[in-house]
């Protein structure tokens, strides 16, 4: 059975959905990540850690 909350990427840290905020597509060490676009600056600044979540 289908899970409709799956058919929204979401952002790996916060969680919002691409519905909420544009989501950007990246990887990292192999992984594939999606990140919205309030988080991807705190990603390019430092203040998160891609390491954290993977
Ligand atoms: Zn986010």
């Amino acid at each position: 059975m289908a899970n409709i909350s799956n058919s929204f990427q979401k952002c790996f840290s916060c969680d919002l959905t691409e519905k909420e905020n544009p989501l950007v597509s990246i990887q990292y060490s192999g992984e594939h990540k999606w990140v919205c676009l309030e988080c991807l600056p705190q990603l390019i600044h430092g203040s998160k850690n891609l390491d954290d979540y993977i």
